[in-house]
């Protein structure tokens, strides 16, 4: 059942002689037994008899008749929830591709009519236990199918962003998609140029982060939509790598297994740098005279290219600069082995370690298998886990200027030696740090 304060606010609506029906994503989540994330509702009541009705009542669509209505927060601190109430209504002519260039109030049945597929048409009146289909949703949600409400091809017309909302919902409800939808998808599918970067980003997000995204990423890539929106990644298609190391195949067919080898819940940076981490291989690829592929310093260049591609998806700065970390150190990882100790800890203790270290293997999972890097790693991990990684220095700057060391950048070199004495467990308190500056050659 829906908690009391919205059931409140639907009973008030009808009380005052209005047809008050909760619409949209809820009522679909209802009948398939998943939790919905908020309640909309849709009512006959227009805006201004919404806004008499309930106290602190706020017009935010004006435009579209949208109301929210304050109500107590079903979260454990309080607070305050905002439930939206809109007007039934019918949308007029899209003339951007996206927005209706204005609306007219209607009825629930009009409503209905206006959304974009069956299985989100459906209205519920939890009061009565009654669910409303006027656009025979009930079906496809049972059948497991998106269908779009009513001509598919006018509808994707009409506001390019359902070509994703389409993708999104099929992956995440695992849904498949209509005949008659999908074909007018695939013809609608370079449209998606129309819709604003931040909305193309929040959507890829939404089905990405999803554990059934690899579904998803097959969907982009038949619909058209990911050469659209993201057309590096349909040029790693056919990029031979060295079979030796790459025995699954191409750049394209190594990524894909990587992004359906991801653990369900993994984070959005490290599903970004395994889309990206290949992403410069195309760019660098070149074969020797005895015909050995490499792709020399296509980490670098990577990680160049995954900012800009994620600087044109308007992703925020952190993200970008958490992806861009991973895609450009994911090369190291070949070389952890060798490493001197103090190398390794100040490698380990990047903020990123642990999601490079799941993007590592991955990457060995889905190519030669070889995963003595992982082990060695998670072995260091444990090893070094009764200490920080990075101890704070048993001497500053201060404390060498206050043994006659001069300042300066030779000042900085030498604590920086002084750090990696003591990372690598020469030097383990204050005295031998000073005994080991004893011994260095005097510089100035
Ligand atoms: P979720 O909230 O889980 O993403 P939802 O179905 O609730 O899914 P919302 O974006 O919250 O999606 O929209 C609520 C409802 O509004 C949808 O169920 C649908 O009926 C309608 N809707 C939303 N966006 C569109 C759109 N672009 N075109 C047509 N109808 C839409
Ligand atoms: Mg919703």
């Amino acid at each position: 059942m829906p908690p009391a304060s919205v059931l409140n606010i639907l009973q008030r609506l009808q009380q005052a002689g209005h047809e008050a029906l909760l619409a949209g994503g809820c009522v679909r989540d209802h009948l398939m037994g998943r939790q919905p994330k908020d309640y909309d509702v849709a009512t006959s009541a227009k805006p201004d008899e919404v806004q008499r009705l309930f106290r602190g009542a706020r017009a935010v669509g004006e435009h579209f008749g949208v109301i929210v209505v304050p109500a107590p927060a079903q979260n454990q601190e309080g607070g305050q929830d905002w439930i939206e109430v809109a007007t039934f209504r019918c949308d007029g002519p899209y003339l951007d591709g996206r927005h209706p260039q204005e609306v007219s109030f209607s009825d629930a049945k009009h409503d209905a009519q206006r959304r974009d597929f069956t299985v989100n048409g459906l209205f519920w009146d939890p009061l009565r236990d009654e669910i409303i289909d006027h656009v025979e949703g009930r079906a496809d949600l049972h059948q497991g199918l998106l269908r779009a409400i009513g001509e598919a091809s006018q509808r994707f017309a009409e506001d390019k962003l359902r070509l994703l909302r389409a993708l999104r919902f099929a992956t995440t409800l695992g849904f498949r998609i209509e005949q008659k939808t999908w074909q007018a998808l695939v013809a609608h599918a370079a449209e998606i140029s129309c819709v604003s970067a931040e909305r193309i980003r929040d959507e890829l997000c939404r089905l990405l982060t999803h554990p059934n995204r690899l579904r998803g990423f097959d969907l982009l890539c038949e619909s058209g939509l990911m050469q659209a929106v993201l057309p590096e990644i349909m040029a790693l298609r056919g990029v031979e790598q060295p079979p030796q190391w790459h025995p699954e195949g191409d750049v394209f067919v190594h990524t894909r297994l990587m992004l359906g080898a991801l653990q369900p819940e993994a984070h959005l940076p490290l599903i970004l740098a395994v889309l990206l981490h290949d992403i410069a291989k195309p760019a660098t690829f070149s074969r020797d005279e005895d015909g050995r592929i490499r792709f020399h310093g296509h980490d670098k260049l990577g990680a160049q290219m995954a900012a800009e591609i994620l600087r044109r998806l308007r992703f925020d700065n952190e993200t970008i600069t958490q992806v861009c970390a991973m895609v450009e150190a994911h090369m190291i990882f070949k070389d952890v082995q060798k490493m001197r100790q103090s190398t390794l800890r100040r490698f380990m203790a990047r903020e990123t370690h642990a999601m490079e270290l799941e993007l590592h293997r991955v990457d060995c999972l889905c190519s030669n298998g070889l995963l003595d890097n992982h082990r060695f790693l998670l072995a260091k991990a444990e090893e070094f886990a009764h200490q920080p990684l990075l101890p704070a220095p048993w001497l500053n700057g201060r404390d060498l200027m206050a043994l006659g060391h001069q300042p300066g950048p030779m000042l900085g070199a030498l604590l920086r030696r002084l750090h990696d004495a003591q990372l690598e467990g020469l030097i383990e308190n204050r005295e031998q740090a000073i005994e080991w500056l004893n011994k260095q050659p005097q510089s100035d």
